[in-house]
């Protein structure tokens, strides 16, 4: 299950019914916790005690459960579970996660999916929090908006190239990615430089927005900056650089000893 999947389901058991297993060899599918069957979850007829005194664990999958085309449950169980159809395993095949619509309907999840059957019904705000940016708290969370809109993220990005002197860029994501294209495989100080840049900026913008949504922290725009700023700068001092006029530059613009020039 991809790791956001989880998360989800962790944090909002509202969302929870609504994801449904389809089994395919049944070894990702936890036989008491999950829905792939409408007595699902099981969990709630049966106690943690009856599962272990049945032989199995609390995190047992599905296929643990079933035995050449029989339940390898206990007899006195639930006629809600017994009763329901053995489910037709298939070894090369994975379980996949599906949601459930409230007309019953299996389709692929898609957040805009998900979106649109529990806006009409349970119009929550803890739901919508989910949705919504974590950094700027009013558009839609989606990774265009993450890094080309947000303008949390705008000040962040434009800041960074600021003080790296890579005003050259224009600003805007799209454009930086376009030229770092083309000089890519260069190692120019100023193309090191934009490379060491970009990434810092997306890996603490896209950190800052999971922990602000799965662990309730939160830093600011200036605090992100500093720690872009500081680790470009720490992982340019491990570097060497050819001496040229440009090359002294940016070492001064980065307060950078001349020792890192290689020697000509
Ligand atoms: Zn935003």
């Amino acid at each position: 299950m991809p790791w956001s999947w989880r998360k989800l389901l962790a944090i909002h058991p509202l969302v929870r019914n609504h994801f449904w297993h389809s089994l395919g060899n049944g070894q990702n599918t936890f036989a008491w916790h999950d829905t792939w069957a409408t007595c699902c979850p099981i969990i709630d007829i049966v106690t943690h005690r009856m599962i272990k005194e049945a032989g199995f664990e609390s995190h047992s999958k599905v296929v643990e459960i079933i035995e050449n085309g029989s339940w390898r449950l206990p007899s006195f169980w639930d006629n809600r579970i017994l009763n329901t159809n053995v489910p037709l395993l298939q070894e090369h095949m994975m379980d996949s996660i599906k949601w459930c619509t409230d007309a019953g309907v299996l389709h692929d999840f898609s957040v805009s999916l998900a979106w649109e059957d529990l806006r009409v019904r349970e119009p929550l705000v803890d739901w919508y929090h989910i949705l919504s940016c974590p950094l700027c708290s009013t558009q839609p969370d989606s990774h265009t908006h993450l890094f080309f809109d947000c303008p949390f993220s705008s000040r962040v990005w434009d800041e960074v190239n600021k003080i790296a002197g890579l005003s050259l860029y224009g600003g805007s994501w799209a454009d930086v990615l376009h030229d770092l294209k083309k000089i890519a495989r260069k190692n120019f100080v100023h193309s090191v430089v934009s490379k060491l840049i970009l990434a810092g900026a997306v890996y603490n913008i896209w950190q800052e927005r999971n922990n602000r949504l799965f662990n309730q922290s939160k830093r600011s725009e200036d605090k992100l900056i500093q720690i872009i700023v500081s680790t470009t700068r720490l992982k340019l001092m491990t570097l060497r650089f050819k001496n040229n006029s440009r090359t002294e530059a940016a070492l001064s613009h980065w307060k950078l000893p001349s020792s890192l020039l290689i020697p000509t």
